[in-house]
């Protein structure tokens, strides 16, 4: 059928730019990329997961998985060190597909109560346009058992806009199966307002650097409240994240933003160390 010519055209197209990928390294990143295989083949990759607090009732609702590398010489190697270099290489549809599995595989686990707890996870340009990857993410939920809406995906506006058509074909899918969409970074991409119409996003993250802004600079405050007005005009949930002081979770609380994410809720922390958080916070 078309559909299936046009799919193998596009698994093509992966691999041809994956093969380009790999043609225009240095060997450092070469040898970074070769450490990056083996971290996972050795299971030095973690999934570190932080709170999402509700700012209604202040009860843990949901949380972020992000990666973190424990390296076995340099010790807990931050995202920044070695995510872009990912999305430059490739490697990041490995990492992202690592992420979601390992996820998958304590969702269970995270339940509590009647309402579901939900993981985010961030995807990337990469992944957006990977044409197997709404199927991959369908088959390892099928594998687990766990309903599309237990899982929250979060795409940069830039994400979207390095290819914005494919990107909404790709999203709609996405929506249509079910999963929550979250516009990462919301406010810092190069990108115009009316995509977000088009788009099937649930929800909108405040970019942190307004939220740290908010308190002593009007104009970040402005920027924050103007967001959360458009967003819930739009019949869209707000989350910020960046929360580091009560002062800045009471201000978004009575602004109306929903969600709040931050250091003054809580970091990001291995999985066993988030359940007994969770369990001493919801007390
Ligand atoms: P992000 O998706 O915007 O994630 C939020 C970042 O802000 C996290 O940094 C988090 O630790 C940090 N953060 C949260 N609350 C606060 C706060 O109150 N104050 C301050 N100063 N920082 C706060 P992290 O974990 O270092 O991740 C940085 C970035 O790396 C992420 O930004 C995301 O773009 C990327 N990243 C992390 N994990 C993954 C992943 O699994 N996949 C992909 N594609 N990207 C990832
Ligand atoms: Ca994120
Ligand atoms: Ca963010
Ligand atoms: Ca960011």
């Amino acid at each position: 059928s078309q559909v299936a010519m046009y799919a193998a055209k596009k698994r093509t197209e992966d691999i041809v730019q994956y093969k380009q990928e790999l043609m225009t390294s240095t060997p450092e990143s070469l040898s970074l990329l070769s450490e990056l295989r083996q971290a996972v083949v050795n299971h030095e990759l973690r999934v570190y997961l932080q709170p999402k607090v509700s700012s209604q009732d202040n009860r843990v609702i949901a949380a972020e998985a992000l990666v973190r590398w424990q390296h076995p010489e340099k010790g807990l190697v931050p995202p920044y060190q070695f995510v872009p270099f990912a999305e430059q290489t490739g490697f990041i549809r490995e990492l992202t597909k690592w992420m979601i599995r390992e996820i998958a595989a304590q969702w269970h686990g995270l339940q509590k109560g009647n309402d579901t707890f939900r993981v985010s996870v961030n995807l990337s340009t990469r992944d957006l346009m990977t044409t197997s990857f709404p199927e991959f993410l369908a088959q390892t939920l099928r594998e687990y058992n766990i309903p599309a809406s237990g899982l929250c995906l979060e795409i940069t506006e830039s994400a979207i806009m390095d290819d914005p058509s494919f990107a909404e074909q790709t999203l709609a899918k996405l929506s249509n199966m079910g999963f929550r969409l979250s516009i990462d970074d919301f406010g810092t991409g190069y990108s115009s307002l009316g995509y977000l119409k088009r788009l099937p996003v649930n929800e909108l993250k405040v970019d942190q650097s307004f939220v740290f802004g908010m308190i002593e600079n009007n104009s970040d405050r402005m920027i924050v409240q103007s967001t959360i007005d458009l967003a819930h005009n739009l019949g869209l949930d707000v989350v910020a994240e960046g929360v580091e002081t009560e002062q800045m979770y009471q201000t978004l609380a009575a602004l109306g933003c929903e969600e709040v994410q931050g250091y003054f809720i809580g970091k990001p922390m291995p999985v066993t160390d988030f359940k007994e958080w969770r369990e001493e916070w919801n007390a």
